[in-house]
Parts: C-alpha cells; sequence; structure tokens
C-alpha cells in the first residue's frame, strides 16, 4: 500500500480538524521545514495511537512462528509438495535467532526440499549454510549424504567421493551403526559409491541462467543524459516543464533508455494485510506475499531466501544481496520494520533516499533549496509565470534544473531532488497527513538512538551536544530536520514521479504447471531518468523492467522532433487499452463497461488521485443503478466506495449525502448492524467534527 493505514489516516484527518483554523492556515502556506517545526509539537498526543497500530505489523522474531511454520513445512514435505515446503522453512527460518542451531534446522530442512525439486545446487548452498550455522553434529552424516547425491548429480564425482569418505569416517568416529537411521544412512552410502564407481551420473540438473541479455544491440549513449540513447534530448518549456524529444527518427523496438533505480523498495502486495492484522491474533498465515517471493534489495525472485539477521520481515536471494542492504540502509530500517509497514511504501521510499543519499548531499541540497536565490530554478517547472528558459547568471548559460555543473542529467540524488514536489497542487490535509507520518519516523530514529546511523557518524558530536543541551522530546536535533525535510518532499514527490516495477506473476495450478500470468506492482521507486517523460494515456514508449533496472523502448515509429511520452501507471494503462478495446464490441451501457470503471477507480484511490477515482466510480454507478435499480444492494455497495474516496478525498459536502444515500440502501439490505453501515457512521462523525470553516469551503 501506497499510503498509510486507513485508521492512521483517519487519526491525521481527525487531528487536522480540531486544530485552530489560523494554525490550519499557518501549516498550509508554510515551506516544509518551517511546517515540520510546527507539526512536531502536533504528534505528540497522536503517537499513542500510532504505536497501537504498529503493534499489528509482525516483523519481529517469534519462537512461536517459528515453531509454526517448521511444523507446517514437515507436513507439506511429508505431502511431497516441494514448493510449499521451501516456502514454510524459509518462513521458519526468518523467525529464528540468526546463526543458531535452529535457524540451520531450518536450512537443513529446506535442502532436503530443494534437493527434491532438482535445485542441486541452490540444495548444497543449503547445506553450507547449514553446516556453518551449527547444525548438530549427530545429525550431519544425513545431510553430507544428500551433499554427496547432490554433487553426484551435478557430475562432480570427485567432490562426491571426498564428501562420501568424510561421512563414512564421521560414522566410524562416532561408532553407533546400529539404529535403524544409520543402517539406512549406510546403504544410501554404498548405493552412492557404486554410482560413482560406476560413472553414472545423470544429466547434470540445468538451472535457469535465461536473463543473459542480447547486449550486442545497437547502442549509442547520450552525452548529457545517463543512460539514454543518443537519439534523445531534453527539453525545456514553462508549459511542459523538462521533457525528453526525438533528436531523430526513431524505429518501434529501438532502445531508448536504460536505467537502474535510484531507489526502490518492495511493496508487500497483495497480502499486505495479513503482515497487519490484529496482535491478539495467534493463527500464523501460510499464504505467501511479494514480500516472502523476491528480494528485498534486487527483486530478483526468491527460491531459498536468505533472511535478515534482526527481523522476520526482509529477506534475500544472497548473503551479498542481505549485507549490502544492511550496510547501504536497512541497519537503520529493520528497528522500524513495523511503523514503515504501517505508514506505506511511500513514506518508506522517502526514508531509503535520504540513506542512500547520505547526509552531507541531503543537507547540501536542503540548503540550496532554502536558498531565495534558487527559488526560480527549483519552481520553474511549478508555474507559468517563469521565464521559458531558466538562465544561471553566474555562468550566463542555460541550466535545466537537475543537472549537474557540467549540465548533464544523471540518475543521482540531485536529479531526485530537483523531480517536482507540486507542494500547491496536494491538499492541506494531505501535506498535514505526510508531514505527521514523517515526524514520527524521525522521532523514531532519535529515540532509538538510530539517528548517527542515519547522520552516517558524521555529525554526531553536534548531536550530542544538542542533547545535553536540553532538547525536548517534542524536538528534532537539527540535522534530523534536515533529513526530515527532505523526506517531506520526497513522500510529496512521489505522488506524481512514483514508478512502479511491474513483474508479470506466474500463477501456479495446484501441480505447480503455470496457468496464467498477471502483472503485480512489485516495488515502488525513483528512476529520475524516466521521471523526465511526460505522461500520456497513450503512450508510444513502453518500459519493461529486469530486477530494479528499467528499460525503455519504442513502441511506435516517433518522427524527429516528437516528445517521448510514457503512462506512469501499469495498471490504468491496462484497464485503458481494456476501456479502448471494449469500446470495439461491448455497447456503453454494458456492465462489463461499469466493472472497468470500477477498477480504474480502485486504482486511481490507491494512489492517492480522489478526484479521478470518484469519476470513474461515478460512470460505474450510473451503469450499475441501470442494471441493478436504484435501490439494490450493489447500488449500495458502490455507494459505499464512493463515500470512502469521497471522505479520503475531504470533499465532505458529496461525502455527507453519499454516506446518507449508502445508509439507506445498505440498513434495509444488510441490516443497521453490519460493519459497512457502522463504517458509513463513523466517516459521519468524523465529517460532522470538522469546523464551520472547511464544511463551508467545500
Ligand atoms: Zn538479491
Ligand atoms: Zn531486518
Amino acid at each position: 500500500m501506497a499510503l498509510p493505514v486507513e485508521e492512521w489516516r483517519r487519526s491525521a484527518a481527525r487531528c487536522w480538524a480540531v486544530l485552530e483554523p489560523a494554525l490550519r492556515e499557518r501549516l498550509a502556506a508554510a515551506p516544509l521545514g518551517e511546517a515540520l517545526r510546527m507539526g512536531c509539537g502536533l504528534f505528540g498526543p497522536e503517537e499513542a495511537a500510532l504505536q497501537r497500530l504498529c503493534r499489528r505489523a509482525r516483523t519481529g522474531k517469534e519462537p512461536a512462528a517459528a515453531r509454526f511454520y517448521r511444523e507446517e513445512g514437515n507436513r507439506q514435505f511429508g505431502r511431497c509438495c516441494y514448493r510449499d515446503a521451501v516456502r514454510l522453512y524459509s518462513q521458519a527460518a526468518a523467525h529464528e535467532p540468526p546463526r543458531s542451531p535452529e535457524v540451520a534446522l531450518c536450512f537443513a530442512n529446506r535442502s532436503a526440499a530443494l534437493f527434491h525439486l532438482g535445485h542441486f545446487e541452490v540444495c548444497l548452498e543449503d547445506i553450507a549454510r547449514a553446516e556453518s550455522h551449527g547444525y548438530p553434529d549427530r545429525l550431519l552424516p544425513k545431510v553430507l549424504l544428500r551433499k554427496a547425491e547432490c554433487l553426484l548429480r551435478l557430475g562432480k564425482l570427485q567432490d562426491a567421493t571426498d564428501t562420501l569418505t568424510a561421512v563414512e569416517n564421521k560414522m566410524t568416529v562416532d561408532g553407533i551403526m546400529t539404529s535403524p537411521i544409520h543402517r539406512m544412512l549406510l546403504k544410501k552410502l554404498s548405493q552412492l559409491k557404486t554410482e560413482i564407481h560406476e560413472g553414472s551420473c545423470p544429466e547434470p540438473a540445468r538451472e535457469a541462467h535465461g536473463d543473459i541479455q542480447r547486449e550486442s544491440e545497437i547502442w549509442e549513449e547520450n552525452g548529457s543524459i545517463s543512460g539514454a540513447s543518443s537519439s534523445l534530448s531534453l527539453n525545456f518549456s514553462t508549459e511542459r516543464g523538462r521533457h525528453l524529444v526525438a533528436s531523430q527518427d526513431i524505429l518501434p523496438g529501438q532502445n531508448l533508455l536504460k536505467e537502474k533505480a535510484f531507489v526502490s523498495v518492495l511493496c508487500p502486495g497483495e497480502g499486505d494485510s495479513l503482515l497487519l492484522q490484529d496482535s491478539s491474533e495467534t493463527v500464523w498465515d501460510t499464504r505467501v506475499t511479494n514480500a516472502d517471493l523476491y528480494c528485498h534489495h534486487c527483486l530478483k525472485q526468491l527460491l531459498a531466501s536468505i533472511p535478515c539477521c534482526g527481523c522476520s520481515y526482509a529477506k534475500y536471494c544472497s548473503q551479498n544481496c542481505a549485507d549490502v542492504a544492511w550496510e547501504q540502509y536497512h541497519r537503520t530500517e529493520c528497528p522500524l520494520g513495523a511503523l514503515l509497514l504501517t505508514l506505506g511504501v511511500f513514506c518508506h521510499v522517502a526514508l531509503r533516499t535520504v540513506l542512500l543519499a547520505g547526509f552531507s548531499e541531503v543537507s547540501r541540497l536542503v540548503e540550496w533549496s532554502r536558498d531565495d536565490s534558487n527559488k526560480d530554478l527549483c519552481n520553474a517547472e511549478a508555474g507559468g509565470e517563469h521565464p521559458s528558459e531558466v538562465l544561471d547568471t553566474r555562468a550566463g548559460r542555460k541550466v535545466i534544473p537537475g543537472c549537474n555543473d557540467n549540465g548533464q542529467y544523471q540518475s543521482s540524488y540531485q536529479a531526485v531532488f530537483n523531480l517536482l514536489p507540486h507542494v500547491e497542487k496536494h491538499s492541506p490535509e494531505h501535506k498535514f497527513l505526510c508531514m505527521l507520518s514523517i515526524v514520527a519516523i524521525c522521532k523514531k530514529l532519535q529515540e532509538t538512538g538510530l539517528e548517527a546511523a542515519v547522520l552516517n557518524g558524521e555529525s554526531s558530536t553536534t548531536g550530542s551536544e544538542q542533547k545535553t543541551c536540553g532538547k525536548t522530546s517534542d524536538e528534532l536535533s537539527p540535522e534530523l530536520m534536515i533529513m526530515a525535510e527532505a523526506m517531506l518532499r520526497h513522500v510529496l514527490q512521489l505522488q506524481c514521479n512514483a514508478q512502479a516495477i511491474t513483474v508479470m506473476q506466474e500463477l501456479e495450478s495446484g501441480d505447480g504447471a503455470v496457468v496464467n500470468k498477471k502483472p503485480v506492482r512489485l516495488a515502488t521507486a525513483f528512476f529520475p531518468v524516466l521521471s523526465l517523460l511526460n505522461h500520456s494515456c497513450s503512450p508510444n514508449i513502453s518500459v519493461s523492467f529486469s530486477g530494479t533496472a528499467a528499460t525503455v523502448r519504442a513502441s511506435q515509429p516517433i518522427p524527429s522532433g516528437q516528445e517521448i511520452f510514457h503512462c506512469y501507471d501499469e495498471a490504468i494503462k491496462m484497464l485503458l487499452k481494456c476501456q479502448i478495446d471494449a469500446r470495439n464490441f461491448l455497447s456503453p451501457e454494458h456492465l462489463l463497461m461499469g466493472e472497468l470503471e470500477d477498477h480504474l477507480a480502485q486504482v486511481y484511490a490507491t494512489l492517492g488521485k480522489w478526484q479521478e477515482a470518484a469519476r470513474h466510480l461515478g460512470r460505474s454507478i450510473q451503469l450499475v443503478e441501470m442494471h441493478h435499480g436504484p435501490s439494490s444492494v450493489e447500488m449500495g455497495h458502490e455507494l459505499f466506495k464512493l463515500a470512502q474516496i469521497l471522505f479520503n478525498g475531504f470533499a465532505v459536502s458529496e461525502a455527507l449525502s453519499t454516506i446518507q444515500r449508502a445508509e439507506e440502501i445498505l440498513s434495509v439490505h444488510c441490516g443497521p448492524q453490519s460493519t459497512q453501515i457502522q463504517e458509513l457512521q463513523e466517516m459521519k462523525t468524523c465529517l460532522l467534527e470538522l469546523p464551520r470553516s472547511i464544511l463551508q469551503r467545500t
């Protein structure tokens, strides 16, 4: 989920509603840093509520969960459902203490399932992990025999022989050769020895290495835009802002841009509600989410994941990814796991962005943006009153925002920082929610002593001085205020500049065969170069992703001089395409057309674009009314959805009248005690508590 959880959004809305009107106005008009300073004091009373919500997000290591997942894993293993067993043992490992015999046991169990799936290389890795994490000595022969068998299958005869010798020695030393399990092992041993002797090794199983890209493609890189083809140029105008234009004729399929995300954060995915279930719930869930399926650092699909040593949430494809993530950002994020899940992916991206950029770079740009003489440069694209070319008077040449001193636009923090936050386009309520959320993160960093890590230890001395000179708990250190200001800017930027990294996820039938594919949103990212492309619902390029890298190709011929357009939302893109296709064979009144509008509304709602969402839902409601009647239960459900969207968008009077209509219909069909009715009443109460000034405004 991009935005914070519903309950926190409502808390923030209530908090905003009861503020003095004068304070509200000052908050709405203040620059980001100023607003944050005011926000620190307002967060205090909300803190407890947020902490309660965070308790639902379970990101810690829990022994009970480890036991549960291991037993479930054993059960699936027993039923020969090895894929499920691998996933469950991975879940178990994530809950065990790091480098312990318990986690070693999980890896050993998982290696057995991997062996059955024919993933011999990965099986060997897990065995090595089990050995190095203190797998119990007396159980070792069994695992070593599996190792020998793997090596044999991979055609490594000498290594297999060596391992068998080691097992034999081990069993002789241990002495006890009489138990049934040892007799079984001995039988296996001699069987393997015969296989080696006969040199009969089955065809080594090939592991998939299908990702080797055709790098031979003709590619001439642009001198001034990193990662872009030389057939593009960067232009600037007040109406269009920065944009990319074809500097020569472009053919369909031509490669236009390759860019690695500056930052990306895995979205917990469809199952994210699982991570946020009530803490009184003791039953663990075995359903899988994105968080279990993809590396939290490089987004590679996971087979046998490496858990984070501090939490049960972060999982990686390799020790290398785990180490790099820890070094670059997870060291700081790990203790904040539950808070970040509660506040949503946009806040998480904002935090990771400043962690990756480092304090000195962040503070350099924040200071630069506070300097009045740079205001024009910062806001050059925001309004229409600025000159069409931005002149850097010192050098006397044109400077496009985000470019470095050499006029190059690179995929850098400077470029990210210069993406437009469109501060003026966000509602004051939304800015307030984002601000409280960022304050919550910074407070937590300060409390848990992570501040120094965030600031890279660079200003640890000034930080400690601050602490000694009587900083109250309501205040943040000046350094954290700088980080907070940058984070708030990034959260606001994400509303327009977030790029979804999507993949086609394979849906499996029960027997593991792929039956279908569907696109899933894997991560939310900043791509500063890709962000130069303006949005159009009929784009002339297509974007594909591999890990955290995006590749842009022309989807149609683009004549020289034409602007390059991107459609920002994959889901919207697909739905709009469906809509165009559907118009060819469905009447405008067809119920399916309504369903498409309904889906579009949902997508816009998840992006926080309430007006767009309400517009699409309105059309869906017309069709539902036409087909099911004005007092049908279907109509009630649609009005309920509309009420939520209007509520979130602070369209007060419209929300109130919609709540009224929904309530009338749903109380007939579902009774006055239904959860929907109760939720409607809660929204109504909240709206009616709003001060008159807001009510009159809408
Ligand atoms: Zn990875
Ligand atoms: Zn962690």
